[in-house]
Protein backbone atom coordinates (compact mmCIF):
# COMPACT_ATOMS: atom_id res chain seq x y z
CA UNK A 1 0.00 0.00 0.00
CA UNK A 2 1.46 3.53 -1.04
CA UNK A 3 2.14 6.18 1.75
CA UNK A 4 3.29 9.70 2.51
CA UNK A 5 6.24 9.54 4.40
CA UNK A 6 7.65 12.70 6.29
CA UNK A 7 11.38 12.42 6.62
CA UNK A 8 12.04 15.41 9.11
CA UNK A 9 15.33 16.54 10.74
CA UNK A 10 17.10 19.87 11.16
CA UNK A 11 19.69 21.01 8.68
CA UNK A 12 23.30 18.83 8.42
CA UNK A 13 21.38 15.62 9.66
CA UNK A 14 21.57 13.64 6.27
CA UNK A 15 18.03 14.35 4.71
CA UNK A 16 19.38 14.94 1.50
CA UNK A 17 22.01 11.69 1.31
CA UNK A 18 19.07 9.77 2.67
CA UNK A 19 16.60 10.83 -0.29
CA UNK A 20 19.38 10.02 -2.35
CA UNK A 21 19.58 6.01 -1.27
CA UNK A 22 16.28 5.85 -1.29
CA UNK A 23 16.24 6.57 -4.69
CA UNK A 24 18.78 4.48 -5.52
CA UNK A 25 17.10 1.62 -3.61
CA UNK A 26 14.21 1.81 -6.03
CA UNK A 27 16.23 1.79 -9.22
CA UNK A 28 17.84 -1.30 -7.88
CA UNK A 29 14.75 -2.78 -7.78
CA UNK A 30 13.39 -1.64 -11.04
CA UNK A 31 11.20 0.79 -10.01
CA UNK A 32 11.01 4.12 -11.51
CA UNK A 33 10.43 7.50 -10.33
CA UNK A 34 10.69 11.43 -10.38
CA UNK A 35 12.62 13.63 -7.74
CA UNK A 36 11.37 16.92 -6.83
CA UNK A 37 13.52 19.65 -4.73
CA UNK A 38 13.15 23.37 -4.27
CA UNK A 39 15.94 25.93 -3.29
CA UNK A 40 18.76 23.30 -3.01
CA UNK A 41 21.89 24.82 -2.07
CA UNK A 42 23.58 23.79 -5.10
CA UNK A 43 21.04 25.82 -7.48
CA UNK A 44 18.28 24.83 -9.57
CA UNK A 45 16.93 21.21 -10.34
CA UNK A 46 19.70 19.25 -8.34
CA UNK A 47 19.29 17.78 -5.73
CA UNK A 48 22.54 17.35 -3.70
CA UNK A 49 23.79 16.33 -0.57
CA UNK A 50 26.45 17.22 1.80
CA UNK A 51 28.76 14.38 1.47
CA UNK A 52 29.03 15.50 -2.65
CA UNK A 53 26.40 13.35 -4.12
CA UNK A 54 23.90 14.97 -6.46
CA UNK A 55 21.65 13.94 -8.90
CA UNK A 56 19.36 15.98 -11.43
CA UNK A 57 15.75 17.11 -9.71
CA UNK A 58 12.29 18.82 -11.10
CA UNK A 59 12.30 22.18 -9.72
CA UNK A 60 9.40 22.75 -7.13
CA UNK A 61 7.99 26.03 -8.44
CA UNK A 62 4.96 27.12 -6.59
CA UNK A 63 2.75 26.69 -9.83
CA UNK A 64 4.00 22.86 -9.99
CA UNK A 65 0.99 20.61 -9.94
CA UNK A 66 2.03 17.47 -8.62
CA UNK A 67 -0.85 15.49 -9.73
CA UNK A 68 -0.60 17.14 -13.18
CA UNK A 69 3.16 15.80 -13.43
CA UNK A 70 2.48 12.80 -12.59
CA UNK A 71 -0.41 12.48 -15.27
CA UNK A 72 2.19 14.03 -17.75
CA UNK A 73 4.53 11.37 -17.25
CA UNK A 74 2.16 8.20 -17.36
CA UNK A 75 0.73 10.06 -20.56
CA UNK A 76 3.83 10.45 -21.92
CA UNK A 77 4.29 6.31 -21.65
CA UNK A 78 6.61 6.85 -18.61
CA UNK A 79 6.01 4.53 -15.48
CA UNK A 80 5.67 6.69 -11.97
CA UNK A 81 6.19 4.18 -8.63
CA UNK A 82 7.09 6.69 -6.11
CA UNK A 83 8.18 10.21 -5.41
CA UNK A 84 11.05 11.71 -3.72
CA UNK A 85 10.40 15.10 -2.63
CA UNK A 86 13.47 17.09 -0.75
CA UNK A 87 13.26 20.30 0.67
CA UNK A 88 9.72 20.22 1.45
CA UNK A 89 9.33 22.73 4.29
CA UNK A 90 9.50 25.21 1.40
CA UNK A 91 6.25 23.89 -0.43
CA UNK A 92 3.11 25.23 -0.29
CA UNK A 93 0.09 23.46 1.59
CA UNK A 94 -1.63 23.09 -1.83
CA UNK A 95 1.43 21.31 -3.03
CA UNK A 96 1.31 19.11 -0.17
CA UNK A 97 -2.18 18.21 -0.55
CA UNK A 98 -2.05 17.31 -4.51
CA UNK A 99 1.20 14.59 -3.32
CA UNK A 100 -1.51 13.21 -0.24
CA UNK A 101 -3.92 12.84 -3.40
CA UNK A 102 -1.22 11.62 -5.70
CA UNK A 103 0.12 8.87 -3.09
CA UNK A 104 -4.51 7.81 -2.36
CA UNK A 105 -5.54 7.79 -5.63
CA UNK A 106 -2.70 6.78 -7.98
CA UNK A 107 -1.11 4.32 -5.46
CA UNK A 108 2.27 6.53 -5.62
CA UNK A 109 4.67 5.94 -2.86
CA UNK A 110 5.86 9.78 -1.92
CA UNK A 111 8.53 10.49 0.42
CA UNK A 112 9.13 14.18 1.33
CA UNK A 113 12.14 15.43 3.21
CA UNK A 114 12.33 18.45 5.24
CA UNK A 115 12.76 20.91 8.27
CA UNK A 116 10.12 21.08 10.03
CA UNK A 117 10.95 24.39 11.79
CA UNK A 118 12.43 27.57 10.72
CA UNK A 119 15.61 29.46 12.41
CA UNK A 120 12.10 31.67 14.45
CA UNK A 121 11.36 27.75 15.39
CA UNK A 122 7.92 28.11 13.58
CA UNK A 123 6.88 25.77 11.78
CA UNK A 124 7.42 25.93 7.74
CA UNK A 125 3.84 25.75 6.13
CA UNK A 126 4.83 22.91 4.05
CA UNK A 127 6.27 20.63 6.91
CA UNK A 128 3.04 21.50 9.20
CA UNK A 129 0.64 20.34 6.31
CA UNK A 130 3.06 17.16 5.89
CA UNK A 131 3.04 16.56 9.49
CA UNK A 132 -0.52 16.64 9.32
CA UNK A 133 -1.34 14.54 6.06
CA UNK A 134 1.50 12.24 6.26
CA UNK A 135 0.80 8.39 6.72
CA UNK A 136 4.00 8.46 8.96
CA UNK A 137 6.90 11.18 10.30
CA UNK A 138 9.78 9.73 11.25
CA UNK A 139 12.33 12.25 13.24
CA UNK A 140 15.87 11.35 11.49
CA UNK A 141 18.18 11.02 14.56
CA UNK A 142 21.75 11.96 12.41
CA UNK A 143 23.65 13.51 15.09
CA UNK A 144 23.87 17.09 14.12
CA UNK A 145 25.53 19.02 17.02
CA UNK A 146 25.57 22.00 18.62
CA UNK A 147 28.97 23.41 19.20
CA UNK A 148 28.69 22.29 22.93
CA UNK A 149 28.42 18.83 21.72
CA UNK A 150 24.45 18.55 22.59
CA UNK A 151 22.42 17.09 19.74
CA UNK A 152 21.38 19.96 17.42
CA UNK A 153 18.11 19.85 17.50
CA UNK A 154 17.29 24.02 16.22
CA UNK A 155 18.55 25.70 13.20
CA UNK A 156 19.67 29.19 13.85
CA UNK A 157 20.22 31.89 10.82
CA UNK A 158 23.40 33.85 11.17
CA UNK A 159 23.63 37.54 9.84
CA UNK A 160 27.33 38.63 9.65
CA UNK A 161 28.25 36.42 12.37
CA UNK A 162 25.03 37.38 14.47
CA UNK A 163 22.39 34.78 15.15
CA UNK A 164 18.66 36.87 13.95
CA UNK A 165 15.54 35.45 15.62
CA UNK A 166 13.28 38.12 12.91
CA UNK A 167 13.53 38.34 9.07
CA UNK A 168 11.76 36.43 6.27
CA UNK A 169 11.17 32.74 6.65
CA UNK A 170 12.50 32.06 3.53
CA UNK A 171 16.32 33.41 3.22
CA UNK A 172 18.96 30.88 1.40
CA UNK A 173 21.96 30.58 3.12
CA UNK A 174 25.65 31.50 2.00
CA UNK A 175 24.05 34.08 0.04
CA UNK A 176 25.21 38.09 0.17
CA UNK A 177 23.27 41.16 -0.73
CA UNK A 178 24.08 44.77 0.05
CA UNK A 179 20.52 45.08 1.41
CA UNK A 180 20.65 41.42 3.75
CA UNK A 181 24.05 40.84 4.70
CA UNK A 182 25.86 37.77 4.71
CA UNK A 183 23.34 35.06 5.57
CA UNK A 184 24.10 31.40 6.84
CA UNK A 185 22.39 28.66 8.88
CA UNK A 186 24.39 26.86 11.88
CA UNK A 187 22.42 23.86 13.97
CA UNK A 188 22.14 24.55 17.29
CA UNK A 189 20.24 23.17 20.71
CA UNK A 190 17.72 24.37 21.90
CA UNK A 191 19.63 25.80 25.14
CA UNK A 192 21.74 27.67 22.65
CA UNK A 193 19.23 28.64 20.56
CA UNK A 194 17.23 30.19 22.80
CA UNK A 195 20.28 32.25 24.47
CA UNK A 196 21.44 32.85 21.07
CA UNK A 197 24.37 31.57 21.51
CA UNK A 198 25.92 30.64 18.04
CA UNK A 199 29.49 29.21 17.93
CA UNK A 200 30.80 32.66 17.01
CA UNK A 201 29.50 34.41 19.74
CA UNK A 202 30.59 31.48 22.39
CA UNK A 203 33.97 32.14 21.32
CA UNK A 204 33.99 36.07 21.77
CA UNK A 205 32.01 35.17 24.95
CA UNK A 206 35.56 32.83 25.62
CA UNK A 207 37.85 34.16 28.40
CA UNK A 208 40.82 32.21 26.26
CA UNK A 209 40.56 30.31 23.07
CA UNK A 210 40.27 27.19 25.01
CA UNK A 211 37.79 27.61 26.80
CA UNK A 212 34.29 27.78 25.58
CA UNK A 213 31.17 28.89 27.20
CA UNK A 214 29.62 25.58 28.33
CA UNK A 215 28.32 27.40 32.05
CA UNK A 216 24.33 28.62 30.77
CA UNK A 217 25.23 31.06 33.17
CA UNK A 218 27.76 32.62 31.39
CA UNK A 219 24.92 32.96 28.60
CA UNK A 220 21.93 34.37 30.10
CA UNK A 221 18.43 34.27 28.18
CA UNK A 222 18.09 37.30 26.19
CA UNK A 223 15.17 39.60 27.37
CA UNK A 224 11.79 38.99 26.11
CA UNK A 225 10.95 41.52 23.20
ZN1 LIG B 1 24.54 23.89 22.67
Amino acid sequence: MAELVFFSGTMDCGKSTLALQIDHNQRARGREGLIFTKLDRAGESVLSSRLGLETTAVEVGDDLDFWDAVVEQLTAGGRVDYLICDEAQFYTTRQVEQLARVVDEMGVEVTAFGITADFRTELFPGSRRLIELADRVEVLQVEALCWCGRRATHNARVVDGVMVVEGEQVVVGDTASARAGVVEYEVLCRRHHMRRMNSRAALAASPTPDTLPFDLDACPLPPRP
